[in-house]
């Protein structure tokens, strides 16, 4: 059934971490549409990319924070969350984890089997990727596996696509 192959990925992350880049590389690629230049999201905009007989919606949500409140209506049915982080941007770090934290806290509203994947996006500008990288295993993917979330971390460059090549089999992963 057509409804079977909808698969739904909604990217969330604090504002300028790069999630309306990140989703300007996959309509670049999967939609052979020009890559464009990226202003802030405002509100929401859903995309629907083919993928390998598939029909993937991408939920680009805004993220400054008076639009945080409103994340929650977007959370039904959800295949992946996309966490995107600015890697860059260690003075933010922990408010975006504690973002994080909450939703997975709440995680009764996504998607029965949602997977979680936390993008550390902008590697090329983030000298302490691999400290970054090493305390969120410790830490975050770690903590929540023992609550059974099934949760990844992957780096990436959305300017070049580097990292992003394997997230849409990620989303249709289970519906084949
Ligand atoms: P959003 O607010 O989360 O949608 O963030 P944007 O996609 O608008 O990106 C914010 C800024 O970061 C823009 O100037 C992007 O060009 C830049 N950016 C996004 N991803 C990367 C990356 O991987 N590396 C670098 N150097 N810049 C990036």
């Amino acid at each position: 059934k057509l409804k079977d192959r909808e698969c739904r990925c909604l990217v969330l992350g604090l504002d300028n971490s790069g999630k309306s880049t990140v989703v300007d590389w996959i309509l670049a690629t999967y939609k052979n549409r020009p890559r464009q230049s990226i202003t802030p999201t405002v509100g929401f905009q859903i995309h629907t990319v083919p993928f390998r007989g598939h029909s993937v919606q991408l939920w680009d949500v805004g993220g400054q924070s008076t639009l945080r409140p409103y994340w929650d209506n977007y959370f039904d049915k959800t295949d992946v969350l996309l966490w995107v982080v600015d890697a860059a941007a260690i003075a933010r770090l922990e408010e975006s984890m504690g973002e994080l934290t909450t939703i997975l806290r709440n995680r009764d509203r996504l998607g029965y089997n949602c997977r979680i994947v936390v993008l550390l996006n902008k590697k090329d500008l983030a000298a302490e990727l691999p400290t970054v990288l090493e305390r969120l295993q410790r830490d975050l993917v770690r903590e929540w596996r023992l609550e059974n979330v099934p949760i990844e971390v992957r780096a990436s460059n959305a300017l070049d696509g580097e990292g992003l090549a394997t997230l849409l089999p990620l989303v249709v992963w289970g519906r084949e």
